[in-house]
C-alpha cells in the first residue's frame, strides 16, 4: 500500500468513527495510527486471546509505557500488563512517543524474553573459590552494600579516589551515574565509547563542537549514509522510519557499504569501497563541488573559520574571502575521481554520479555516519569530518532536511542536585598520551593496570562485558584475575556474562522494563525526553499500590541502578560526613533518602519547559503524566539556532576576539532549553563565550573556539597534528600499502540487524532468527584458497587465529572479508545464557592461549517450553579475542579492521577453536602507543587536554594541569 492508499484509509477510519461518535485517535505520528490504543482507553484494553482462538475470549490490559534498553535509540514501548495476573503479557511501540512514533523493530518486543528468560540472573551473588572458577554463593543485598561501600569510603579517605572506576557498556541514561561519581569526587567514570563511536564523534566535534549528527533525513533531497543505518545502525528504527518516507517523497540515497547490507540494497547508488577509503571519495566530491563553483558561498564566508585558517597558515595571503575561495580551490585538487577511485577500487564514473548527486541536495543533504568506517580504520575519524564538509560546502547545516548539531535536537533536563567537578584526574582512563581522545581509553585498562601505572580498588562494571565486547579479550582475563590489579570487581548486569564470570559480585539490575532511566536523543528536528519506568511498580501504583523500592515488583531480586546507586552512597557516607550524602538526600524532607519519585517528580515540574502546563491541562503532575504516557516532545522546529542573535542583556563587560568570538561577564542563562552557544574555555580575564561576531550581528554561533564551524582546527594544529587540522585523507593501518600479498581486510563491525551485544544471548525470538556469524567472502577469493559455503577457514590475525565457517556471497567487495562482532558468546561453566552460549574449554600456559568449544546451544528444560524447541546448535565464532589493540592516536577509537590471512582449516582446526598470544598483544599496542603524541611533548599550555573538548565527568579545572616534568605517572607497588 502506498502513501496516498494509507492515508486515504486513515481519512475513512476517520470518518467511519466520527460518524459513530468516536473519537478518532490522531497521535504524534499522524499517520496510520488507529491500529495503536487510543491513549484514553489505557487502562482497561480489550484484546482477545489470540491463543483461545477460535473461542473469543477477553483479555484485558493495562498499558504502561516504557523505553526501549536494547540499543540507544530509546524507543518508547508499551507494556501489555495482563490485569488479571499483573504480568507483562507482550510490549509493542508506544504511538506517544515522538521519535519512534509507535515503531520498534525486533529487539523492543524482545524485551519480553529478556523479561522471562529462565537463566536470568535473579539474586546478588558472591564469589567462592578462585576468581573465574565459577562458584557462586547467594548474598544478601545488605552484605554486598556493606562490603562494597566500606572499600569505596576507605578509598576515598585514604586519598585513593582513583582506584574506584565506573565502567559502563549501555549507558541507556543522561548522566545520573556521572553525577554519582561527581559527588563522590572521583573521576572514575569509563565506558566502552572508545571501541564503538568515539572516531565518528571526534570528526563532528572538531567541526562544530558538538560529537553528534542529527541528520534530518525525513526531509532530505538527498541522504548519505556511510554503514547499514537502515537496520543496524544508530537510532536505528527512529532514523531507518524518516529514511523510508523521504525515499517515498522521492529523495535520493546513497549509501556506502562495503557489504552489501539491507541498506544498501534500498541505495540508489551503492558504493562499496575498499575500507578505509571512504575519506578519499568524500574529498573526491567536496573537490567536484568546489571545482564547479558548486558550494554554497555565502554560508562558508559566514560560518567557516576560514580567516583564522588563512591567518594562520597562510600568513602572507591577505584574509579576504575571495582569496580564502583560491586557496581553497588548491587545496583538495589531488583528490580526483581517478584517484578516488585507485583508493576505493569504485570507477572513476561512479564516483562523478554519486558526487552529481550530492550537488542536487542544496540545503537538503542528510548525511551520517557513527562506527563502520570511523570505528574502523586508523585516521577514521576523518570520515566523519570530510562527511561533514559536504553538509559544510552546501549550507546543508540545520536546515530542513539537512544535518544538525545533535545537541540542538536533544533534551537534557537540570536535575535535581549538581554535585562539583571532581578535584582528580584518573590517568588511566585519560593517559596522557592520547591528550584528544573523545573518550576514556578504556580499551586499553589491561595494558595500562599490566604496566603497574595505577591498580584498581573497586571496579564496578555495568551492563558491560569487555571480556568478549572489546579487542584482546585474554588480556583482560589476565587482569582481571590479578588480585593485585583489581581488587573487588562488581558486575552490574541482568545478565550472565563472559566478564561477570571474573566478578566478585554479581547484582542483578533490571532489564528496560525494570528501572527508571531519562532519554533523550537526536532523530529528527525536535527535542523530546524518554521515560523509562519499572512497568509493574507502575502498574501497581496505578491500581493505587504504593511501591517504594523497585525490588518488591521486580523478579527475584532483581533491582534498578538509581535506588542502587542512592543506597550506595548512603552507607559510604552514614553521617554525611563526607559531603556526599547530601546529594542523595530528600529536599522535602531533608535528612530522609531521596527516592525516585522525588528525584523524576522534580526534574519534571522543574526542568521541561511546557510539560508542568501540559499535565495540568490533563488533571495530573509532570510526574504522572511520564508514568501514564512515557515521553515528552519539548520542541520541534528548532532551526538554526547558531544565528540566534544573543540579548543584549547577555553582553555585559562583552569582549570581542580577533576571530570574532565574544565573551561575556554575564552569567549563562538558567534556561536549560537554550543551547550553550559557548565551550567552557573562558577567557584570559574569565568572561564566557557567548556567542560570535557575524557581519555586524552577535549571533550564538557554534561552541568552539572560534565559535563558527571549525573547518580549521586550531586545536589540532596547536596539539601537534597540523597536517590533519583540515578535513583530510589518512591511509588507514588496512591500506593496501600497508598489507603484505597474503593478507586482506577483515571488517570485523557489522552489527545483525537483530542481536544486541551481550544482553539478547536468551532472546529466544532474535536467537532463531540470527545465531551465528560466518565469514562472509567474495567467490572469487573462496575460489583461490578452494573453500564453499560451510567450510572451515583459519583466520589469522596479528596474534593469533580463529577458525570459523565462510558464507561465500557476491555482498562482498572482492579481496575483502567481513564477519560480524555480534555471535560467538561462550561460558566455562553451567550458569550463562543457555540459548546462544557454547560451552568452551580454556587453556593457557604463560601468555598462550587458547579455547575450543565442547558444546553448542542445545535444548534444555526450564521453566518456558520453549527451551526444549532450540533447534540450533552454532553459535558463531568470538572473533573479537584474536585482535588486538589498536588506539587512534587522535581519538583514541580502537581501529577493528585487521589486515588478516585467510587460510583452509588444518586437520586439527575444528569450528570455534581460538588461539591468541598476548605477549604479541602486549606489543601490538605498543607499536600503536608509538604513534601518540602525548601531552608532555605537545600540550601548548601544559594541561592535559584542551579544557574545550567534552569529557563525559569533567573534573575540576586544576586537575586538567599536567604535573611537573619528571612526576611520575602513578606507578604502583605490586
Ligand atoms: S531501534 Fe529497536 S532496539 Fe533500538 S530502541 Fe528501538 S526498538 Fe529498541
Amino acid at each position: 500500500m502506498d502513501l496516498e492508499q494509507l492515508n486515504a484509509r486513515v481519512s475513512a477510519a476517520r470518518e467511519a468513527a466520527e460518524a459513530r461518535g468516536e473519537t478518532f485517535y490522531p497521535g504524534p505520528s499522524r499517520i496510520h495510527l488507529a491500529a495503536f490504543p487510543p491513549k484514553e482507553r489505557w487502562d482497561d484494553w480489550v484484546e482477545l486471546d489470540s491463543k483461545a482462538w477460535p473461542a473469543r475470549v477477553e483479555k484485558r490490559y493495562m498499558l504502561v509505557p516504557t523505553t526501549c534498553f536494547n540499543c540507544e535509540s530509546a524507543c518508547g514501548l508499551l507494556a501489555y500488563v495482563d490485569k488479571d495476573t499483573l504480568q507483562v503479557r507482550k510490549f509493542e511501540g508506544n504511538p506517544e512517543h515522538p521519535g519512534s512514533r509507535g515503531r520498534n523493530c525486533a529487539k523492543g518486543p524482545a524485551t519480553l524474553n529478556q523479561v522471562t528468560d529462565p537463566d536470568r540472573i535473579l539474586y546478588p551473588l558472591k564469589r567462592v573459590g578462585r576468581r573465574g572458577a565459577g562458584q557462586w554463593v547467594r548474598v544478601a543485598w545488605d552484605e554486598a552494600l556493606d562490603d562494597i561501600a566500606i572499600r569505596v569510603r576507605h578509598a576515598i579517605t585514604e586519598g585513593r579516589r582513583n582506584e574506584i572506576m565506573y565502567h559502563v557498556g549501555r549507558p541507556g541514561e543522561d548522566g545520573f551515574t556521572e553525577r554519582v561519581l561527581a559527588a563522590w569526587g572521583v573521576d572514575g567514570h569509563n565506558t566502552h565509547t572508545n571501541v564503538c563511536s568515539s572516531g565518528g564523534r571526534a570528526g563532528y566535534h572538531f567541526w562544530m563542537g558538538l560529537d553528534r549528527p542529527s541528520p534530518d533525513h525525513a526531509n532530505a533531497r538527498v541522504i548519505l549514509l556511510i554503514s547499514s543505518h537502515l537496520e543496524a545502525g544508530h537510532y536505528f528504527n527512529p532514523h531507518a522510519q524518516r529514511v523510508i518516507e523521504a525515499k517515498r517523497r522521492g529523495a535520493k540515497l546513497i549509501v556506502f557499504d562495503t557489504r552489501l547490507s539491507n541498506t544498501a540494497t534500498h541505495a540508489d547508488h551503492w558504493v562499496a569501497p575498499y575500507p578505509g577509503s571512504e575519506a578519499a571519495i568524500l574529498l573526491a566530491i567536496a573537490n567536484h563541488l568546489i571545482q564547479h563553483d558548486l558550494y554554497d558561498r555565502e554560508f562558508v564566508r559566514r560560518w567557516w573559520n576560514w580567516q583564522e585558517y588563512l591567518e594562520r597558515e597562510h600568513p602572507t595571503v591577505h584574509p579576504t574571502f575571495e582569496h580564502f575561495e583560491r586557496v581553497l580551490k588548491t587545496l583538495y585538487t589531488r583528490y580526483t575521481f581517478e584517484f578516488a577511485a585507485a583508493e576505493s577500487g569504485v570507477d572513476a564514473a561512479t564516483l562523478h554520479a554519486v558526487a552529481e548527486t550530492v550537488a542536487t541536495a542544496g540545503t537538503r543533504l542528510s548525511t551520517h555516519t557513527w562506527r563502520s568506517a570511523a570505528a574502523g580504520n586508523l585516521g577514521g575519524w576523518q570520515v566523519a569530518r570530510t562527511l561533514f564538509l559536504l553538509n559544510a560546502l552546501l549550507g546543508a547545516v540545520a536546515t530542513e532536511g539537512g544535518t544538525y548539531p545533535n545537541a540542538w535536537n536533544k533534551f537534557v533536563p537540570r536535575p535535581i542536585y549538581v554535585p562539583p567537578h571532581p578535584p582528580v584526574w584518573n590517568e588511566l582512563t585519560w593517559p596522557r598520551e592520547y591528550p584528544l581522545a573523545i573518550n576514556e581509553l578504556s580499551f586499553l585498562l589491561p595494558h595500562l593496570l599490566k604496566a603497574r601505572r595505577a591498580r584498581l580498588d573497586v571496579y564496578f562494571t555495568r551492563v558491560y562485558n569487555p571480556v568478549w565486547t572489546n579487542p584482546d579479550g585474554f588480556s583482560w582475563i589476565e587482569a582481571l584475575t590479578d588480585e593485585s590489579l583489581v581488587k573487588l570487581h562488581v558486575a552490574l548486569t541482568p545478565t550472565w556474562n563472559e566478564t561477570a564470570c571474573f566478578a566478585d559480585y554479581i547484582l542483578p539490575m533490571g532489564h528496560g522494563s525494570e528501572r527508571h532511566d531519562l532519554h533523550s536523543y537526536e532523530q529528527y528536528d525536535g527535542q523530546w525526553i524518554g521515560f523509562r519506568q519499572p512497568v509493574l511498580r507502575a502498574a501497581r501504583e496505578r491500581l493505587g499500590e504504593r511501591v517504594a523500592d523497585t525490588r518488591q515488583i521486580n523478579p527475584g531480586e532483581v533491582w534498578e541502578e538509581n535506588e542502587f546507586w542512592i543506597e550506595l552512597s548512603w552507607r559510604i557516607d552514614p553521617d554525611g560526613g563526607l559531603g556526599i550524602r547530601r546529594y542523595f538526600e530528600s529536599r522535602r524532607t531533608p535528612g530522609r533518602k531521596l527516592t525516585v519519585d522525588e528525584y523524576y517528580g522534580y526534574i519534571f515540574e522543574h526542568s521541561v519547559p511546557g510539560l508542568p502546563e501540559r499535565a495540568a491541562a490533563e488533571g495530573m503532575t509532570p510526574l504522572a503524566y511520564m508514568r501514564r504516557y512515557g515521553a515528552f516532545e519539548v520542541a520541534r522546529s528548532i532551526g538554526p539556532l547558531h544565528e540566534q542573535p544573543v540579548p543584549t542583556q547577555e553582553l555585559a563587560g562583552m569582549r570581542v576576539e580577533r576571530t570574532g568570538r565574544v565573551y561575556t561577564t554575564s552569567p549563562a542563562p538558567p534556561n536549560p532549553n537554550i543551547v550553550p552557544s559557548g565551550s567552557p574555555e573562558l577567557d584570559a580575564e574569565g568572561r564566557r563565550p557567548v556567542g560570535v561576531l557575524v557581519g555586524d550581528e552577535i549571533v550564538r554561533g557554534f561552541p568552539t573556539p572560534s565559535g563558527r564551524l571549525e573547518f580549521y582546527s586550531s586545536t589540532l594544529a596547536e596539539w601537534g597534528w597540523r597536517e590533519h587540522a583540515i578535513p583530510s585523507y589518512i591511509r588507514s593501518h588496512i591500506h593496501r600499502d600497508h598489507l603484505a600479498p597474503d593478507q586482506m581486510p577483515l571488517i570485523s563491525t557489522f552489527r545483525l540487524p537483530v542481536q544486541i551485544h551481550t544482553r539478547s544471548a536468551n532472546a529466544k525470538w532474535l536467537d532463531e532468527i540470527a545465531h551465528t556469524n560466518p565469514l562472509w567472502i567474495h567467490p572469487s577469493d573462496a575460489k583461490r584458497i578452494d573453500v564453499a559455503t560451510g567450510d572451515l577457514v583459519r583466520v589469522e590475525t596479528e596474534i593469533g587465529h580463529y577458525v570459523v565457517k565462510v558464507w561465500v556471497t557476491e555482498g562482498i567487495r572482492p579481496g575483502v572479508v567481513a564477519c560480524s562482532h555480534h555471535m560467538g558468546r561462550w561460558k566455562l561453566h553451567d550458569a550463562g545464557q543457555r540459548q546462544m552460549m557454547a560451552t568452551v574449554s580454556l587453556d593457557h600456559t604463560d601468555h598462550r592461549w587458547g579455547m575450543r568449544q565442547l558444546a553448542g546451544a542445545r535444548p534444555y528444560k526450564s521453566q518456558d517450553p520453549d527451551t526444549l524447541k532450540i533447534w540450533w546448535t552454532d553459535v558463531g565464532v568470538h572473533q573479537n579475542l584474536t585482535f588486538p589493540v589498536h588506539p587512534d592516536p587522535v581519538s583514541g577509537q580502537h581501529c577493528w579492521h585487521q589486515a588478516v590471512r585467510v587460510k583452509k582449516a588444518g586437520i586439527r582446526d575444528q569450528y570455534g577453536d581460538i588461539y591468541v598470544d598476548t605477549s604479541a598483544s602486549a606489543e601490538v599496542y605498543r607499536q600503536w602507543l608509538g604513534l601518540t603524541r602525548g601531552a608532555d611533548r605537545h600540550s601548548p599550555n601544559r594541561t592535559r587536554r584542551p579544557y574545550w573538548l567534552m569529557r563525559p565527568l569533567r573534573p575540576a579545572k586544576d586537575a586538567y594541569r599536567l604535573p611537573d616534568p619528571g612526576e611520575p605517572v602513578g606507578v604502583v607497588g605490586s
